[in-house]
C-alpha cells in the first residue's frame, strides 16, 4: 500500500521563503500519514521510561518548538545524494559516536567539524569529485546497547538523551526531561555550525588554518599542508586569469544526522510541509543494525518522513531483506532517498557484501551504498579498552571498493565515527598508537573514534581507492 506523500512528486528543492512546515498536530492528517503506527509495533531499545505520563507531556513541549533544521534542506540533501545514487559524488559522513551534553562545547563542535573538512578536502582533491558532508552532530544522543546492564551491574548508559554516563545507579535512570536537554543542546549545536560555516569556516582561501598543531608536523598533516599549497596555487591561478571566485569556495553545506532510536523524540520534531512529513530533528537519519527488524517500530516511522534515510547492515543482513528493507522504505525508487550502510568487518566483508550488493541491483533499487568500517570492527585491547584498530578500518574499506568495483557499482560513500580531538582510542595508524597507549586520552563516551590524524591518514588512503 502506497502512502500518501509516496504519491506526490519531488519538485526539486522548495523555495525556504514559501517551504515552511507545521506541526504535525491535526490528527486527520498525521493519521493519514501514519506518523503514529510505530505506537502500535514491537519495538526493540526501547528506552526504560519510568513514567509515560512524562514522556508525553515531554512530547508536547518538543510538538511545537521550532524544527532543528528545514524542509528545503532535507530536500536539498537528498537530491545530493541522488548525485551520489548515480555515481556522481561521494557521500562523507562522520562525528562521535556518542554525543554528550558536557562536550557539546564550541571548541568540540569545530573540531570535529574541522576534521571532517580536511577529510573532505583530501577526498574532494584527491579524487575530483564532489563530496557530500554529513556530520553526526546535533542529535546524535542515544546509543542501541546489546546488553541492559553495563561490567558494572549497573543499567547500560543509552546516550545522553535518555540516562547519564555517570556510574550510578540513580544517575542510569531514563529521564524524559532529558529529551528537552537533547532538543536544546542540538539547537545550539546547528546555530552555532552555521554561524561558523557562514563566516568562514569552510573557505578554501584559509586551508592552512584548520590544520591543527598537533597534526601539522605528523605525516598527514604534512599531506594535508602539501595539498593545500596546491589549492592555494590553483585559487591565485583563478585570481590571475581574472575569472570571478564562485561563493562555493568560501562555504559549505554541512548536513547533520543521527540515529533514530528514540522515537518519541524524532516523532514529535516531525513536521508537516506540502503534505509531507518532514522529520526535522536533523536531515539524515538512520536505522541501526539493532532496530532494523522490517515489521517493527523503527522501520515503520522512518518509512514515512521525506527525509534520506540510512539502514545499517550487518554481515547476517540477508540479500532478501535488503531487498525487502528498498522495497519498504523507498517503494517509488527515488535516488537519493535510500542509504544502505554495510558495516560487515574487515573478515566478513568481501563475502557477505557482494550478493546483496548483487541482489539488490538486480532488482533496479537506487540506493546510496555507504560503508561503515567502525562498528563491525570493535575488539577488547589486552588492558580492557573497547578499541578498533586502523588497519582492519582501512581493510574493510578496501574490501568495499573491491566488492563495487568487482560488480561494476559505486562506492558512494563512508561512514566513521571520528573526533577532531588528539585521543588515543583506535590503535595503529602512523602514530603508533598501542594497548599501553589507550589510557592516555581515552575520552569517548561509547565507541572508539578515529582522531584527527587517522581520519586524514583514512581519508588520503580512500582518495586513492577512489581515484582507482
Ligand atoms: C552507531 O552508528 O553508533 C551504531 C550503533 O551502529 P550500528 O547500528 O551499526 O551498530
Ligand atoms: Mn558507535
Amino acid at each position: 500500500m502506497r502512502r500518501e506523500w509516496h504519491q506526490l512528486s519531488y519538485p526539486g528543492v522548495g523555495n525556504p521563503a514559501v517551504q515552511t512546515s507545521r506541526p504535525s498536530t491535526d490528527s486527520a492528517e498525521d493519521t493519514a500519514l501514519g506518523l503514529d503506527r510505530w505506537r502500535d509495533l514491537p519495538r526493540v531499545q526501547m528506552p526504560p521510561w519510568a513514567d509515560m505520563d512524562e514522556v508525553a507531556s515531554v512530547c508536547k513541549v518538543l510538538d511545537t518548538v521550532p524544527s532543528i533544521v528545514a524542509p528545503y534542506e532535507v530536500d536539498q540533501l537528498r537530491v545530493k545524494l541522488a548525485e551520489v545514487c548515480e555515481g556522481r559524488a561521494f557521500l562523507l559522513q562522520g562525528g562521535d559516536c556518542a554525543e554528550t551534553f558536557d562536550h557539546n562545547t564550541e571548541s568540540h563542535l569545530i573540531a570535529n567539524a574541522r576534521t571532517l573538512l580536511q577529510m573532505a578536502v583530501v577526498l574532494t582533491y584527491g579524487a575530483s569529485m564532489p563530496v557530500v558532508k554529513v556530520a553526526r552532530v546535533a542529535g546524535q544522543y542515544t546509543k542501541p546497547r546489546s546488553a541492559p546492564t553495563d561490567s558494572l551491574g549497573l543499567p547500560a548508559y543509552r546516550g545522553d538523551l535518555i540516562n547519564s554516563l555517570e556510574p550510578d545507579e540513580a544517575a542510569r535512570v531514563a529521564d524524559p526531561q532529558r529529551m528537552i536537554r537533547a532538543y536544546a543542546n542540538s539547537a545550539a549545536a546547528m546555530n552555532m555550525l552555521r554561524a561558523y560555516l557562514s563566516g568562514g569556516l569552510a573557505d578554501l582561501h584559509g586551508l592552512h588554518d584548520w590544520n591543527k598543531d598537533f597534526v601539522r608536523a605528523s605525516p598527514a598533516g604534512e599531506r594535508y599542508e602539501a595539498i593545500a599549497r596546491e589549492i592555494d596555487r590553483a585559487l591565485d591561478f583563478i585570481r590571475a586569469c581574472g575569472m570571478t571566485e564562485s561563493e562555493a569556495l568560501r562555504t559549505v553545506s554541512l548536513y547533520c544526522s543521527h540515529e533514530a532510536l528514540a522515537l518519541e523524540y524524532d516523532r514529535s520534531l516531525t513536521r508537516v510541509s506540502d503534505g509531507k512529513a518532514y522529520g526535522l530533528s536533523g536531515h539524515f537519519l538512520w536505522v541501526g543494525e539493532r532496530t532494523r527488524q522490517l515489521d517493527h517500530a523503527h522501520i515503520d516511522f522512518i518509512s514515512r518522513i521525506a527525509n534520506p534515510i540510512g539502514v545499517k547492515l550487518g554481515p547476517g543482513t540477508s540479500p532478501e531483506t535488503a531487498i525487502e528493507l528498498c522495497e519498504k522504505l523507498n517503494p517509488d525508487n527515488i535516488p537519493g532517498r535510500l542509504t544502505l550502510i554495510s558495516r560487515m568487518g574487515n573478515g566478513k566483508v568481501r563475502d557477505a557484501l557482494p550478493p546483496i550488493v548483487e541482489k539488490v541491483t538486480a532488482t533496479g533499487a537506487k540506493v546510496v551504498w555507504q560503508c561503515d568500517p567502525m562498528h563491525g570492527n570493535t575488539h577488547e585491547s589486552s588492558n580492557g579498552y573497547k578499541t578498533r584498530h586502523f588497519d582492519r578500518i582501512v581493510d574493510e574499506v578496501l574490501g568495499y571498493f573491491e566488492v563495487h568495483r568487482s560488480l561494476g557499482t559505486h562506492p558512494g560513500g563512508i561512514h566513521i565515527e571520528l573526533t577532531g580531538e588528539d585521543v588515543t582510542e583506535c590503535l595503529g595508524g602512523a602514530q603508533g598508537i598501542e594497548d599501553l597507549d589507550l589510557p592516555d586520552r581515552y575520552e569517548t563516551a561509547c565507541d572508539p573514534r578515529l582522531n584527527t590524524q587517522q581520519s586524514l591518514e583514512l581519508a588520503f588512503l580512500v582518495a586513492e581507492m577512489l581515484r582507482g
